[in-house]
C-alpha cells in the first residue's frame, strides 16, 4: 500500500463488521481470523478447484467467489489466508523475519480499517488498498510471519492506529498532517530515520531536461517566460519542503509541493523529500537540464519498510519496530 490518500478516523462500522455484531467486540480475536474478508478482484472466469481454492485468470486463489451484481468476480476470503499473499507482496520475502511480521501485523490492522459493509466488496487487489495475487505468491517465510502474529494488530488508545506506510523515508518519516493537511495524529508525527540507507531509493538524482520540467508544469508556471531559477522553501519538521518557487523572465510563481510532484509524475519526483534543485549549466541557453536530488520513494508517512529491514537486521523485534515508527501504539488483539 502506497497509497496517497490519508483516510482518517477509526471505521467502527469495519470493526462491528469484522467482528460479526457489535456484541461481539469484546472478544474479536478469533472473529477476526475467521471472518470472510471480500476482495474485489475484477472481470473474468472463475472456476473452483476444490472447496477450499479456486482458480481466476490463471491464479490460484484461496476461499471462494461471488459476483457482483455488475459481473466482477471478488474474492471471498478469510483474513489470515488474505495476508500470507499480501506480505509476500508488499515486502520481500528475503527479508528479516521480524520485518515481515511488522508488515503483517501493519496489513491486518490496515484491512480491519478498510472494510466496508456498504458496498459489494472490502477491497481492492493492487497499490490502491494492499497488492493480493493469490496463493501462488505465498512463501514460507511471509506466512510464518502472519502465523507468528496471528490477529495482532496495531491499536492507539480506543482503536486501530492508522497504519500508513512507504518504501523508504529518504532518513525522516513525514507527518500525516503535512502529508495530506487534516488533524495531526501523535503516533504519525514523523521520526528521524537512519535504518533506510541500503536502499537505492534513500538517495537519488534525476537530471531532467528543463523544457519537460515547463511543460510538465505548464498551468502552473503560465506567464512566468523562461524559467531562470527553482528555489525550495518551507520546509517541515521532515526535511520535505511545502513549496517551490519557480522563477522566470517575466516573473515568479510559489507552487505547492505536491503540486509539482503531482504535475511532474511520481517516478520523475520518487518522493518529496528533496534537497537540492540545480540547473546545468546555470547560464540561460536551449538545452539546459535541471538536476534534482532527493531522497526516499513514495509519502514517507508511517512505517518506512526499508527502516523495518534495517532495524530487524540490528536485532529489533517486530514490536520495537512498530513502536519506533508509531510512536505511543501498541500491538493488541484484533
Ligand atoms: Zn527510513
Amino acid at each position: 500500500m502506497n497509497r496517497a490518500e490519508f483516510v482518517g478516523g477509526i471505521a467502527a462500522a469495519a470493526f462491528a463488521r469484522f467482528s460479526g455484531t457489535g456484541d461481539d467486540i469484546g472478544d474479536p480475536a478469533s472473529n477476526a481470523q475467521a471472518q470472510a474478508l471480500r476482495v474485489l478482484l475484477g472481470r473474468g472466469d472463475a472456476q473452483a478447484l476444490d472447496a477450499q481454492t479456486f482458480l481466476f485468470q490463471g491464479r490460484r486463489y484461496r476461499g471462494t467467489f461471488s459476483r457482483t451484481e455488475d459481473g466482477q468476480i471478488v474474492s471471498v476470503v478469510a483474513l489470515e489466508q488474505y495476508l500470507y499473499s499480501v506480505v509476500s507482496r508488499e515486502m520481500p520475502h528475503s527479508w528479516p523475519g521480524a520485518a515481515l511480521q511488522a508488515q503483517a501485523i501493519v496489513a491486518r490492522t490496515y484491512v480491519l480499517q478498510r472494510s466496508n459493509p456498504t458496498r459489494q466488496y472490502d477491497l481492492v487487489p493492487s497499490e490502491a488498498d494492499q497488492v493480493y495475487t493469490g496463493m501462488d505468491a505465498e512463501n514460507l517465510q511471509s506466512t510464518a510471519a502472519v502465523d507468528a502474529t496471528a490477529g495482532n494488530v496495531l491499536r492507539y488508545g480506543d482503536g486501530f492506529a492508522q497504519v500508513l506506510y512507504s518504501s523508504c523515508c529518504g532518513g525522516h518519516t513525514e507527518s500525516n498532517a503535512d502529508a495530506w493537511g487534516g488533524a495531526p495524529l501523535a503516533y504519525l508525527r514523523g521520526v528521524p530515520c537512519t535504518y533506510c540507507t541500503d536502499s537505492h531509493w534513500y538517495a537519488w538524482s534525476q537530471k531532467l531536461p528543463l523544457d519537460q520540467v515547463q511543460r510538465s508544469l505548464t498551468s502552473s508556471l503560465n506567464g512566468l517566460g523562461d524559467l531562470t531559477g527553482i528555489a525550495l522553501d518551507a520546509p517541515d519538521a521532515s526535511g520535505r519542503a511545502r513549496f517551490w518557487t519557480f522563477t522566470g523572465t517575466a516573473g515568479s510563481q510559489r507552487v505547492k509541493a505536491s503540486a509539482v510532484r503531482s504535475q511532474l509524475g511520481t517516478r520523475t519526483l520518487p518522493s518529496l523529500l528533496v534537497h537540492r534543485v540545480q540547473f546545468d549549466p546555470p547560464q540561460p541557453q536551449a538545452g539546459r537540464m535541471v538536476t534534482i536530488e532527493g531522497g526516499g520513494l513514495g509519502h514517507g508517512v508511517g512505517l518506512c519498510q526499508w527502516g523495518a529491514r534495517g532495524m530487524a537486521l540490528s536485532g529489533a523485534g517486530a514490536r520495537a519496530i512498530l513502536s519506533y515508527y508509531y510512536p505511543g501504539t501498541e500491538i493488541g488483539n484484533a
